[in-house]
């Protein structure tokens, strides 16, 4: 989904990821690297990360980009993801992180997404729909900004199985699918995943070259 009537293209030879994930900046410099493009990290220029004050995947997305872009004063690409539980109201959503408490404890944030959904009565796969969100932002110092949503659809199941992933992964299978995230080879999810998605979007659009 652009944010604008007409896509700006990137014809820049540097962009600034507003991330401090390291995981996550290797994966954006990957996807960037064959397009001639150098990725600055956000810790690399030391920039402050703002508050996620939005209410959405892509407010956050867009004020993290729109921060990064004013004080570097270059085209900055921000991220913000998270699962969407429908019988939870679109819990844990924008809060998917905050879930794991400080401690970054995903066991316990799984845990909370499973306890709700027992609550819920919700016991069957169409009862524990679920999708990953990633929401893809590309602002420039003027203000411009290029944003796009990348999804993909699933059911949770219970216990957790696999470790190959992170965060929500191992109760998160996909359409399709007999093995969850967590299960399944990197390369397979990141062919598949909203993050995928929402790149694809992004590539297609905003470096077409
Ligand atoms: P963000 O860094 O603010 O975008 O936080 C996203 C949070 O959503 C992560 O900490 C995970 O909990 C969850 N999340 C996002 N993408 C994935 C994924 O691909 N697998 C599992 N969990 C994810």
């Amino acid at each position: 989904m652009a944010s604008a009537s007409s896509s700006r293209v990137f014809t820049g030879a540097r962009l600034i990821v507003a991330s401090h994930n390291a995981g996550k900046v290797r994966e954006i410099a990957d996807l960037i690297a064959p397009l001639g493009i150098t990725p600055i990290s956000a810790s690399q220029l030391a920039l402050d990360e703002p508050e996620e004050t939005g209410t959405t995947f892509i407010a956050n997305a867009e004020l993290k980009a729109h921060a990064a872009a004013q004080s570097s004063g270059e085209p900055a690409l921000a991220d913000d993801s998270g699962l969407v539980v429908d019988a939870l109201g679109g819990d844990p959503g924008i809060y998917s992180a905050r879930w794991a408490g400080p401690e970054k404890d995903f066991a316990l944030a799984m845990q909370k997404v499973n306890d709700g959904l027992t609550a819920a009565g919700a016991e069957t796969p169409e009862a524990r729909r679920a999708h990953f969100v990633c929401a893809l932002s590309l602002a420039w110092p003027d203000g411009h900004v290029e944003t796009f949503e990348g999804k993909v659809f699933g059911t949770l199941v219970w216990p957790p199985r696999g470790d190959k992933g992170f965060g929500y992964d191992p109760v998160f299978q996909a359409d399709g699918h007999t093995i969850t995230f967590g299960e399944m080879e990197p390369e397979a999810k990141h062919a598949m995943s909203h993050r995928a998605d929402a790149f694809g979007q992004l590539m297609a659009t905003v470096f077409a070259r």
